[in-house]
C-alpha cells in the first residue's frame, strides 16, 4: 500500500513523501503506521527500481477485496496516480482530487478498495484499476459491474498475468480502449 496511518496523529501518511524506508522508519516507531483498513502494523518496504510502499507485518485481515502488495502493483497505482494528474493538468479543479487506495464502502460485497480514484465534490467518480494478478472474464465484468452500480466510471490497466488476449478484447469492446503496463527489470 501507498498510504498508511500514524496513529498518532490520525493522519494519512504517503509512502512518496520520503525519499528511503530508512527515512520512514526514523521517524515513526515502531507499531505506529497501521493498514487503513485492518488497523494492523504496517512497515516501510524498498526494492530497488520500485516505488517506496508499505507492507503489513501480517497479512491483511480486512475482508474489504483489495489487491495484493507486490511492488509491481505498488508502482502501478504510482503510475495510474500520475496518469491522472497529467489527464487533469490543463483543467486543474479544486474539486476533484486524485485519491490512491479510495476506499468504496457500498462497492460489491464487502467494499473495495479502489487503486486509484479521481474523486469529485459533485459526486462523480472516475476510478483506475490496476490488474496485474491473473483474473477471469467473469471477475473482470463483475468488479466492472461493482463499479458502474455506484455510478463511477473505471479506466482498466492490465499488465503481466492480466494481460491476456481475452481481457483485453472484452475491455475494448466494453469501453473502446484498454491501459497496458508493463515491467521492465534491470539488473544493474
Ligand atoms: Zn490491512
Amino acid at each position: 500500500m501507498l498510504v498508511a496511518i500514524d496513529k498518532k496523529s490520525a493522519e494519512r501518511i504517503k509512502a512518496v513523501g520520503y525519499k528511503t524506508a530508512h527515512a520512514i522508519r526514523s521517524k515513526f516507531p515502531l507499531g505506529e503506521l497501521v493498514c487503513p483498513f485492518c488497523d494492523e502494523i504496517v512497515f516501510p518496504r524498498e526494492r530497488q527500481g520500485f516505488v517506496l510502499h508499505f507492507v503489513h507485518q501480517h497479512p491483511c485481515t480486512s475482508n474489504i477485496a483489495r489487491h495484493p502488495e507486490s511492488p509491481e502493483h505498488e508502482q502501478g497505482k504510482f503510475e495510474l496516480a500520475r496518469f491522472l494528474s497529467q489527464q487533469i493538468k490543463d483543467h486543474p479543479n479544486e474539486s476533484a482530487k486524485i485519491e490512491v487506495e479510495y476506499r468504496l464502502s457500498k462497492c460489491g460485497e464487502n467494499g473495495r478498495v479502489a487503486d486509484v480514484a479521481l474523486v469529485y465534490q459533485n459526486g462523480n467518480l472516475l476510478i483506475c484499476e490496476c490488474q496485474l494478478a491473473k483474473i477471469t472474464l467473469d471477475e473482470l465484468e463483475q468488479r466492472t459491474r461493482d463499479y458502474y452500480a455506484i455510478g463511477a466510471d473505471v479506466l482498466w490497466f492490465l499488465g503481466k498475468d492480466a494481460d491476456t488476449l481475452e481481457n483485453r478484447t472484452w475491455l475494448r469492446s466494453m469501453f473502446g480502449s484498454v491501459g497496458s503496463l508493463q515491467f521492465i527489470y534491470t539488473s544493474s
